[in-house]
Parts: structure tokens; C-alpha cells; sequence
């Protein structure tokens, strides 16, 4: 965190001016205008959807009310971006999520390292921690596309499933012959689905999905699957940092040209002991803003699921072909799946009651009925497109090396 601290501190300004060279050579690799990038997520755009979603779960509350509230989110969150090339909107939202972690630590409980987290069109799914030789700061470097797909997924994904939303509840369908039933009869989340997954993978950007604001009685259950989102990848670096992971002594690489920039190095150990303390962390952080435990997980399995999609798009584009056991096991983080298991696994471990259990991992359960229905539609697609020459955009060409 500590956006706002560090003006005369040279060690925070070494930190935001390596960003800001990544950044700049981030955009010009992947040949995107960082300008266009930000501007194809217009504010105005932003805050009518956000006034949209705010009337949807506080009824009763006027619309003056609201846009008062907005405004007041977006002058607190004016100050997050650390660099001109992001989007203060969006890092605002995630550095709500660090400071209720930071801020329900133990008293005395200090962390190890200072997080200061930053958008780069990386094509990686996953987020890298940077850090320079002798800084207390690590750089926590996120996919600038990462939060857009989540949103536009959580979207299509609440639209397929079989809710029922009354103004007291929100209530799903998990039966695997409703689900079936509501894939039958509404296949525009499909093509929503299908749009996102290839305008990330093949456009570079899911913002060049086609933009619509979800129906009103879908906003209270997207949303609450892109918080959980959101929620846990802020929460999964906090773990690694909480568990010691980003210490001075951990393991480094030489990070590009930058010089005294290094990449820390995690295993899959390391990776399943942060989604370990990153279930918990979400588990609370969402419990407190009042979401209900069984929907505080369903977030991070759906983006363990997309991740996993998203790897499956690029090998099939790359190469015709889904990815080898090989490569799976040659990946810096666990397989998707496995990661999926492990939260709910904690989740039960940490003594949630049987009856939060068993109604997560019933509503994962049938999110893994939407998204396998998804992929069977989309897959025999991209090999089609394979075979005409389709590609996927140059920054994901490391993901499968
Ligand atoms: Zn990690």
C-alpha cells in the first residue's frame, strides 16, 4: 500500500520509476497505446454502471445520494494509481481490499515487506513481484487487462446460472437440470463468454469485448463474483508476503534490463500456501463487507477456472493443440484445478460450517456446469480459428514457454 507516503522517499520513487519503464515498454511490446488502452474504459461509461450497480443494491436511497457517494469513491480512490498509465478507478478498488487486510492485521503484527501494486499489459494471468536491491517495497505487477476480464466474465457467468434475486435475497439454482435449462434457453452469455476470453487472448485486451451493462436483477451476484475476485488476488499477495515469501532472502532473477531489478521466485509450494492464506483473508475481508460465506470463494474458483481457460485458448491458438503434461508441470503456479480444490479444502479446515461448506462447493459445482458448457462451445471454435491462421496477440507469447 502506502500510495500516498512516499513522495520524498527515494527508495518509493526507484519503485515507480522502474513501474513506469515497464510500463512504457509493457504497452510498446504488446503494441498497445497505453492512451487507447485507458480510454477504451471511458469515466463516463465507469459511472454510469457504477451508479447503476449502487441503485440496484441500495434500494431506497436516492439518486443524488449515490452520485454523491460515487463521487466521493472516486476522489478517495484519485490517489491510487501510482503512474499516469493506469486507471485510479480500478486500483482504487483493490487498494480498498489491501487496506482492509492491512488494517485487520493484529495489533503490533508488522509485514514484512511494503505491497505497492501496478497494471502492466504483461500477458500473464498470474501477478509478478519485482523488487530492487535493498528496497522495502515490493512491486506487485498485475496483468492491466486482469480486472476488466474478471469483470466481464463474472458478467457472463451470473447470467447463465439460475438465479432468483427478490428484494430481501438472492437465491440459486444449483440443480444440474436447471442450470442445463437456463444454458438451453439463454445463450447470449455464451457469446459473451466466447467475446471476453478472445479479446483478451486474441485482441490483447478484453476491453475490445463488445461493453453492455448486465440486466439490474444480475448486478447483486456479478458483482459480488468480481469483489471475490478481486478480493482474493489482492489477498494472495498479501499471503506471500505475510508468509515470508517476499523476504530479502527469497530466491531472485535478474528482472529484464532493469538494473537492481529482480524478480521473486516462488514454487508451487509457496504458491499453495498463499492461496492458502488468501481463502482466509478473503473469507474475512468479504464477511465484513457482507457478503455470505458461500458466496466469498465462488470468486476465486471462477478466476482459477477462466485462468485456466485462458491457458487452454492460447495453446490452441499457438499451437492447434491443448497443452502437454509437460508444460502444465513446467508452470511457475499449480494447475488451476488443483488451486480450486485447495480453497475449498481450507475453507473446511478453517471450520466453516458444514452448511456455508456445502452450499460453496454446491454453487461451484454448478459454476463448473456454465464454464464446461462454455468451453465446449468456444473450443472446437479455436481450432477452426487455428486453422485460418488465428494467433494469439504477441504479449501472451511467453505464456506458454
Ligand atoms: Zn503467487
Amino acid at each position: 500500500m502506502a500510495t500516498d507516503s512516499g513522495a520524498g522517499d527515494p527508495d518509493y520513487q526507484r519503485n515507480l520509476q522502474l513501474l513506469r519503464e515497464l510500463q512504457l515498454s509493457g504497452y510498446a511490446e504488446a503494441g498497445l497505446d497505453p492512451a487507447l488502452f485507458l480510454a477504451s474504459r471511458p469515466r463516463a461509461e465507469f459511472d454510469a454502471r457504477m451508479l447503476d450497480l449502487l441503485k440496484t443494491i441500495s434500494p431506497g436511497v436516492s439518486e443524488q445520494a449515490l452520485r454523491e457517494q460515487l463521487h466521493k469513491d472516486g476522489a478517495e480512490s484519485s490517489g491510487a494509481a501510482l503512474t499516469e498509465f493506469e486507471d485510479p478507478r480500478m486500483l482504487g478498488i483493490l487498494l480498498r481490499f489491501a487496506k482492509q487486510i492491512e488494517d485487520g492485521m493484529a495489533p503490533g503484527k508488522k509485514l514484512p515487506a511494503q505491497l505497492l501494486f501496478g497494471t502492466v499489459p504483461s500477458g500473464r494471468v498470474n501477478a509478478m513481484a519485482v523488487r530492487m536491491k535493498g528496497s522495502r517495497y515490493r512491486l506487485i505487477i498485475l496483468d492491466a487487462g486482469l480486472f476488466g476480464f474478471a469483470n466481464l466474465v463474472a458478467k457472463a457467468v451470473a447470467a447463465a446460472l439460475p438465479v432468483t434475486i427478490s428484494d430481501k435475497s438472492t437465491s440459486y439454482s444449483t440443480l444440474p437440470a436447471e442450470v442445463d435449462r437456463r444454458l438451453a434457453s439463454h445463450p447470449e452469455p455464451l457469446a459473451r463468454f466466447a467475446d471476453v476470453i478472445l479479446a483478451y487472448v486474441v485482441g490483447g485486451n478484453p476491453q475490445r469485448a463488445q461493453a453492455y451493462l448486465p440486466t439490474p436483477d444480475l448486478v447483486p451476484f456479478s458483482s459480488s463474483l468480481r469483489a471475490g475476485i478481486e478480493a482474493f488476488v489482492v489477498a494472495h499477495e498479501y499471503g506471500h508476503c505475510l508468509a515470508g515469501h517476499f523476504d530479502d532472502s527469497a530466491e531472485t532473477q535478474q528482472f529484464g534490463m532493469m538494473p537492481g531489478a529482480e524478480r521473486i521466485l516462488t514454487d508451487w509450494q509457496k504458491e499453495f500456501e498463499a492461496d492458502g492464506m488468501a481463502t482466509l483473508l478473503t473469507l474475512k475481508i468479504m464477511t465484513e463487507r457482507g457478503y455470505d460465506p458461500a458466496l466469498s470463494l465462488i470468486g476465486a474458483d471462477l478466476f482459477f477456472a477462466c485462468i485456466g481457460l485462458v491457458y487452454e485458448t492460447v495453446s490452441i491458438l499457438q499451437t492447434g493443440q491443448s497443452r502437454t503434461e509437460e508444460q502444465v508441470r513446467a508452470r511457475s503456479h499449480p494447475p488451476p484445478a488443483l488451486r480450486r480444490a485447495v480453497i475449498y479444502e481450507i475453507m473446511k479446515q478453517a471450520g466453516a460450517p458444514d452448511e456455508a461448506y456445502a452450499a460453496a462447493t454446491d454453487l461451484s459445482q454448478a459454476m463448473s456446469r456454465v464454464t464446461d458448457a462454455f468451453w465446449a462451445e468456444l473450443e472446437p471454435q479455436l481450432h477452426r480459428m487455428h486453422a485460418e491462421g488465428v494467433r494469439p496477440a504477441p504479449a501472451w507469447q511467453d505464456e506458454l514457454a
